[in-house]
């Protein structure tokens, strides 16, 4: 057993019950006991362990509570204490005698950037706790840079040793602040966001794209960020960043447990019709996410962006502000836009515009977004098996060719455009289902139903019963 570290006239005086030189006098005049023995003058003891009392009154237990963020350095431990000769964050932090600070989760020894430190065990539980998702944001320096169909696949999830990860975004980065680069350096810095933080997980997903991470940064862990800390310095939290890391207020709330339906299928199988109905029966929003695509489409064609240049589409994407509301209405930066979504020139561009791998990656955080919060029946292409690959439920609607082109003639009162229609539906089909990433596909385990055989209420009778057997 170790010594105490701490004379019990300190731990008195720290209590703020009375200056040292008083306490060695109470203790003297037998008015202290420390577990039920009285005590002596100059004897240590441990304040999270030994029952003090003072005058009868036991003495308050750790009456502070510290929160705080530190800049981890690389080379140093997130362990709560020194170990093998490797500092840990704990001794960057100076605080009195008898504080006993911890790390809430880890960074690897070769990261650096933001760890939270504390002494307020049920704090960090909350925080910690993998029920609520807190979002973990990094600045990584990738060698070599992945392409735009490797960083697509991290977004849509990739199997890990311990089980699937995947990224939550990810965006070319500055290099962050205050960060010197070593020899051997090199690469691209990207800003990646993660829902978890399993054991080298930004790495290990890394590698699975053939790249490997040279410097890591967490700069974001919900809703507090890194800002300008220098490395090896720390700051206290805010009473508001306390708050809201543990759950009240904004920035987190749960992300499980909210019921996801998936829709797939091929251009005008029904999946919108029989979505919304699906939706309506269990309560649920419906997001219809070929609206979205549509939309940014839209907004491509009347800024003249070129269909062929997926990053400048991408760009496009991420500068505008895409909602569907409630009554499926899409809103694009504040004005409405739905009357413009089906016209020919959308129908005719938006495949060419849904094929590049910089756009989808772009639209899957769009998509995501959505989902969250609530009951949500997603319809698309890739739903299943890229936007919501975990949905409770995933569906594929199919029917002929010429059924589906006789349905779009009669949807639009136009019995002599059939072969049109048809032309044009094949068309996009043979696009979403050749293009390389995100590939109009039958997600593994899908409910398949045949839109030609059942009718709306046939198809929402056999989803209910999957949900229910599910
Ligand atoms: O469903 P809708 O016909 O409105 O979709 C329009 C187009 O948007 C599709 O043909 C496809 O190219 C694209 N899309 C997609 N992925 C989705 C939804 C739509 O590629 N999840």
């Amino acid at each position: 057993m170790t010594m105490p570290a701490d004379r019990l006239n300190a731990v008195i005086a720290r209590a703020g019950l009375a200056s040292r030189r008083t306490a060695d006098a109470w203790i003297a005049a037998g008015r202290v006991t420390v577990n039920g023995q009285p005590a002596v003058t100059g004897q240590r003891v441990d304040p999270t362990r030994d029952l003090i009392v003072v005058d009868g009154r036991p003495l308050p237990v750790a009456s502070t509570s510290v929160h705080l963020m530190v800049n981890k350095p690389r080379g140093v431990l997130s362990s709560a204490r020194a170990e093998r000769g490797r500092q840990s964050v704990v001794d960057l932090v100076e605080m009195p005698v008898g504080m006993r600070l911890y790390p809430v989760g880890r960074l690897d020894v070769d990261s650096e950037g933001l760890i939270l430190l504390t002494n307020d065990g049920d704090w960090a539980e909350k925080v910690a706790h993998p029920r609520y998702g807190l979002e973990r944001a990094y600045v990584a320096l990738v060698d070599p840079p992945p392409d735009a169909a490797a960083i697509h696949r991290l977004l849509a999830g990739v199997d890990l040793d311990d089980g699937p990860a995947r990224l939550l975004a990810a965006q070319p980065s500055r290099r962050p602040a205050g960060i010197d680069l070593d020899a051997g350096d090199r690469g691209e810095w990207l800003r990646v966001v993660l829902a978890e933080g399993r054991k080298r997980e930004v790495r290990r997903l890394f590698a699975a794209a053939g790249s490997q991470v040279r410097r890591l940064v967490r700069v974001g862990f919900g809703p507090v960020g890194l800002g300008t800390l220098p490395s090896g310095e720390w700051r206290h939290l805010t009473h508001a960043e306390v708050a809201a890391l543990a759950g009240k207020g904004t920035g987190r709330r749960p992300q499980t447990g909210e019921l996801t339906v998936a829709i797939d299928g091929t251009s005008g199988s029904g999946k919108t019709t029989v979505g919304r109905a699906v939706a309506a029966r269990l309560g649920a929003r419906l997001v219809d996410t070929g609206l979205l695509y549509r939309a940014l489409t839209d907004r491509a064609i009347a800024f003249r962006t070129d269909i062929d240049d997926g990053p400048a589409l991408a760009q496009l994407a991420a500068s505008l502000r895409i909602t569907i509301t409630a009554g499926e209405k899409v809103i694009v930066d504040g004005r409405p836009v739905t009357a413009r979504l089906r016209r020919p020139e959308v129908d005719r561009a938006v495949s060419a515009v849904s094929r590049h791998p910089e756009v989808r990656s772009a639209m899957l955080a769009v998509q995501r977004h959505a989902a969250r919060g609530g009951p949500t029946v997603m319809v698309g292409r890739d739903i299943g098996t890229v936007v919501l690959p975990d949905a409770d439920l995933k569906v594929f609607l199919t029917a002929a060719e010429a059924v589906r082109a006789r349905r779009r003639a009669v949807q639009m009162d136009r019995p002599d455009r059939v072969d049109e229609y048809r032309r044009e539906l094949a068309a996009r089909d043979a696009v979403d289902t050749g293009r390389a990433v995100a590939p109009l596909r039958q997600a593994p385990g899908a409910l398949v139903l045949d839109t030609g055989r059942l009718d709306v209420d046939g198809c929402v009778a056999a989803v209910l019963a999957a949900l229910d057997g599910s």
